[in-house]
């Protein structure tokens, strides 16, 4: 018998699951009317801040960046389903601080042997402070953002496990 890939054993795992359902009485708006914007990190979860599932919305994508697809989640977030407080946490020792935007292009390109046209960017930073408080101007300076809407910037630390909020 060839070996379960890791997919097969999720589907085995969710057989199980599905006989208590214990999700099932959440509804979509988020309890504590929170959405967090962070990255795809494995060392950071929902865990990490105190969150239980149905708490808040959480969008990921590699480096916690606000991106016109973001930006889309979150204003949904807000206008569909009542989140009142966005937080964007990026975190030291991120894959994208390791490296450039022409690096990457480069490297991939190479392995492939082909060019492509999307993705236009992959948001690679070197300052992590000056790159949440970008992602924090993005958001502020979004027309369809209330100013009622609290927006916060945090640096994770993924050796102590603290949040550091960036200043403006
Ligand atoms: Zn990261």
């Amino acid at each position: 018998m060839p070996a379960m890939s890791v997919i097969d054993e999720v589907l085995v795992a969710n057989e199980i699951y599905s006989r208590t359902h214990e999700l099932r009485r959440l509804t979509p708006r988020p309890e504590r009317n929170l959405a967090v914007l962070t990255c795809m990190d494995t060392q950071l979860s929902i865990q990490t801040l105190g969150l239980k599932a149905g708490d808040a919305h959480i969008i990921r994508n590699a480096g916690g960046i606000v991106t016109d697809d973001t930006l889309r989640s979150l204003l949904i977030s807000h206008y569909l389903l009542g989140t009142e407080e966005f937080m964007v946490i990026n975190h030291t020792d991120c894959g994208l601080m390791q490296t450039t935007e022409g690096d990457l292009r480069t490297r991939i390109q190479n392995h492939t042997g082909t060019a492509a046209v999307a993705p236009a960017f992959f948001y690679a930073f070197q300052n992590i402070e000056e790159n949440v408080r970008e992602q924090i101007q993005k958001l502020r300076g979004h027309p369809w953002i209330p100013t009622k809407v609290a927006v916060r910037g945090f640096v994770y630390d993924v050796s102590g496990g603290r949040l550091r909020e960036t200043k403006r």
